[in-house]
């Protein structure tokens, strides 16, 4: 029997032209004859449109963006979008990142519906969003980290001075301001004076009430993928070499001039201990599915996690997607799989 696969794209958020990448690679990648694909479209004004089961190929990110006068049904959020000739779709695969997708508020509102769904639950989605909430919880699962700090907007609009003195004192340059709800490396820079700190702030703001403050380390950026539910595995190292002074939006999306090098050259030990701190931070965020850990390697073999991301980059040219190809897993087999873990969830939950 075939599985109708319902597939969320787009967003209300900075990062729905990712999500629109990662759509279109998807349903390349399914195989039809084991999938009905059924594409739900979110605009980029929080308007969701579901479209008609997709029968023939898609070549352009374009066909997916489906207009309400072009005759597609349902157009505002409603149980209906889930559902396909009165009975609901058997899985959703929700492409989406950063807010209102990687959170947990579509996790929410898939579990109300009782629907199966590939990745992270509500707690580890959310949790994972926030960077000062996720490092909070690493803290307490005893996992090594650069040290950080917090700041919400109204509290620095009052005493900006003294928050930067706070950033200097505790953390010192250079510092990484960041949003603390997001991904792709939108709002964050990198600082090394107070004047690049004062402009950061201001631009981390315009993105989130929250932002997060952490000490700039200099060391390799390493990777691995985790997959599984109580059982995760995890890949191979993967290495991040920025062209740009960072790790930064354009240098992931635009310049397409980041190399990406699998497997990593790091030692056994190292390895391990990246290893063992992904299983331990997916454990600690509760997590499903997937996740990508991003690590810190400095030259003196000290790994420090960064972040995991509950929605990594899924085209087949993102990190987790490479990762897993390098551990024999190609990305039909991989999306497959995912669906697997959803539905084995979904089991044990009932
Ligand atoms: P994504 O979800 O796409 O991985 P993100 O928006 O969650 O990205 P981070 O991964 O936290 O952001 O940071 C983006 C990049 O900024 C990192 O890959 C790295 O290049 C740089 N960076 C972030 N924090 C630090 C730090 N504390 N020290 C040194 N470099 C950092
Ligand atoms: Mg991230
Ligand atoms: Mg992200
Ligand atoms: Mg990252």
């Amino acid at each position: 029997m075939k599985k109708k696969i319902g597939l969320l794209y787009g967003g209300k958020s900075a990062e729905h032209k990712v999500s629109m990448q990662t759509a279109l690679a998807v349903i390349k990648a399914l195989d039809t004859d084991k999938f009905d694909i059924h594409p739900i479209y979110i605009t980029e004004t929080g308007e969701w449109i579901k479209g008609n089961q997709l029968t023939g190929p898609v070549e352009t990110v374009k066909e997916l963006e489906f207009k309400r006068q072009d005759g597609h049904s349902a157009t505002v959020l409603s149980p209906d979008l889930f559902q396909t000739n009165d009975s609901p779709l058997d899985v959703i695969f929700p492409l989406l990142h950063g807010p209102n997708g990687e959170d947990g508020t579509v996790q929410g509102l898939l579990e109300l519906l009782n629907l199966p769904y590939v990745g992270n639950g509500v707690l580890a989605s959310s949790a994972g969003m926030d960077k000062v909430v996720m490092k909070n919880i690493f803290e307490v699962a005893g996992l090594n980290q650069v040290k950080y700090t917090s700041f919400i907007r109204s509290e620095w609009q009052g005493a900006k001075e003294a928050a930067y003195a706070k950033v200097e004192e505790n953390l010192g340059y250079p510092c990484f301001v960041k949003p603390a709800n997001l991904g792709s490396s939108v709002g964050i820079s990198k600082c090394t004076s107070r004047s690049e700190l004062d402009a950061a702030f201001e631009e981390a703001f315009q993105f989130d009430r929250k932002i997060i403050v952490e000490e700039g380390v200099i060391a390799r950026e390493i990777e691995v993928g985790v997959l599984g539910n109580d059982y995760p595995e995890v890949t191979v190292a993967g290495e991040i070499l920025p062209k740009t002074d960072f790790y930064d939006y354009k240098a992931k999306y635009e310049d397409g001039n980041t190399g990406l090098v699998i497997p990593a050259e790091v030692s056994e030990q190292e390895y391990a201990a990246i290893k063992e701190d992904a299983i331990k931070a997916f454990k600690a965020l509760d997590c499903s599915g997937l996740v990508r850990a991003d690590f810190f390697l400095t030259s003196a073999g000290e790994v420090y996690i960064n972040e995991v991301n509950t929605m990594p980059g899924f085209t087949p040219f993102s990190m987790f997607p490479l990762l897993w190809k390098h551990t024999d897993v190609e990305y039909a087999a991989l999306i497959e799989k995912l669906v697997d873990l959803a539905l084995e969830r979904h089991q044990e939950k009932q």
